[in-house]
């Protein structure tokens, strides 16, 4: 499974409130408020941290730090991130990333070390 980690993280947590989005119902806007590169660090440092054991704190916690060490505009990704799908940590992997992980080259590790655990 790809998301066996998140699951967990989001188990633990009790998070993942909101669905993913069905694909054509919501607008998949094009206007990152950020480059393609920096989402997909933010989507490598959340896969990487929950193999660390992260457990999901229901808020924007790494989310947060990511972006403010990289002098992003916080407010405005977290809003764009609310808007799809994300209300949390985990919640960007498993809302996000589903939709925004291909476009902007990101590779789950676990699809690059499969049967490796
Ligand atoms: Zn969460």
């Amino acid at each position: 499974m790809r998301y066996s980690r998140w699951l967990l993280v989001a188990v633990l947590g009790a998070c993942v409130r909101n669905t993913p989005t069905e694909p054509g119902k919501a607008a998949m806007t094009d206007d990152l408020p950020v480059s393609n590169a920096d989402l997909r660090a933010l989507f490598e440092l959340l896969d990487e941290e929950s193999g660390n054991g992260y457990e999901c704190d229901h808020g924007f916690t790494l989310t947060r730090r990511f972006l403010a060490e990289r002098r992003l505009p916080v407010e405005d990704v977290l809003r764009w991130l609310g808007e799809n799908g994300a209300g949390c940590d985990c919640e960007v992997i498993f809302n996000v990333e589903q939709q925004w992980g291909a476009h902007v080259g990101f590779e789950p590790e676990e699809s690059k070390v499969e049967g490796k655990e």
